[in-house]
């Protein structure tokens, strides 16, 4: 048997990048997946019809992570149509670069909104649906710890907030067997940060593998912590960089 069958996982933003990566990972390992998006619907339906043509089950979910009520009735849809909640990964983030003296009020709040509340907000709502031995998983950032570039302050803050948050939710949750970690990744080739920019080519030299990560990568990182071989890791920040913060 598959490591994640019978398991009901939601992917909050899962329609593109690491998301769209764990979205086919998990179901591949056997988990019935629901996952959010907020503009990708296009995106999101293909993503359904290809893990339903490699024989899995996955729902796709318009849910913008910045509206409380929007993640609350998504976890709700999800634990109706499936049945029941094993495992939550907070994959939706947003990236905002710009010079502090620029950086404007809205691209805070939304950064905080989609990075940090949505995290607590979903992690809240799937604690009171999740069965016992449930697994949350945060993707966090290695900028949590090392940000070698300029401009990016309220982001490793964003992430930075994810640590903490780890740290107390799994101590909330360990007594139901829940474990909470988040795993920290380096630069990975996406439509957030692709790799064929004078920004990848800056960020290259600085990681000991010298190489942005791929999708698959963080997604094979992710099935890992959701299975069943993982569940004395709690509480951890993982980091998953290629050597950035080495
Ligand atoms: P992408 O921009 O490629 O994809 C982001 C995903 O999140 C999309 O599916 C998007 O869906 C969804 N999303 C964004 N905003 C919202 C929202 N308001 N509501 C619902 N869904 C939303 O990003 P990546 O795949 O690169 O990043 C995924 C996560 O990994 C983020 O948390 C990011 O901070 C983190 N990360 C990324 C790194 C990288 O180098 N790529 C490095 C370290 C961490 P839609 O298009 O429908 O809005």
């Amino acid at each position: 048997t598959l490591p994640l069958s019978n398991k009901v996982a939601f992917i909050q933003g899962g329609s593109r990048g690491i998301g769209a990566a764990t979205v086919k990972r998990l179901a591949r390992d056997g988990a019935a997946v629901a996952f959010t998006y907020s503009q990708s619907a296009d995106s999101a339906q293909a993503l359904v019809h290809e893990v339903e043509a490699a024989g899995g089950r996955a729902l796709a979910i318009r849910a913008d992570s910045a509206s409380e009520q929007a993640i609350r009735s998504a976890i709700g849809e999800a634990v109706k149509t499936f049945g029941k909640l094993d495992i939550l990964v907070n994959n939706a983030g947003v990236l905002a670069v710009a010079p502090i003296e620029e950086f404007s009020i809205d691209d805070l709040d939304r950064t905080l909104n989609i990075n940090v509340r949505s995290v607590v907000i979903a992690s809240q709502e799937a604690a009171r649906n999740m069965n016992n031995d449930g697994r949350i998983i945060n993707i966090g950032s290695t900028n949590a710890d090392r940000m070698p570039f300029a401009g990016g302050a309220v982001y490793a803050m964003s992430k930075a907030a994810l640590v903490g948050l780890t740290k107390g939710l799994a101590r909330d949750l360990g007594p139901r067997g829940i474990t909470v970690n988040n795993l920290q990744p380096g630069p990975v080739d996406t439509e957030m940060n692709p790799d064929n920019t004078d920004f990848a080519d800056s960020l290259k030299p600085i990681m000991a593998l010298g190489r942005y990560g791929k999708v698959e990568e963080i997604a094979s990182f992710v099935a890992y912590l959701a299975g069943p071989e993982a569940g004395y890791i709690t509480g951890a920040s993982l980091m998953i960089d290629g050597g950035f913060s080495a």
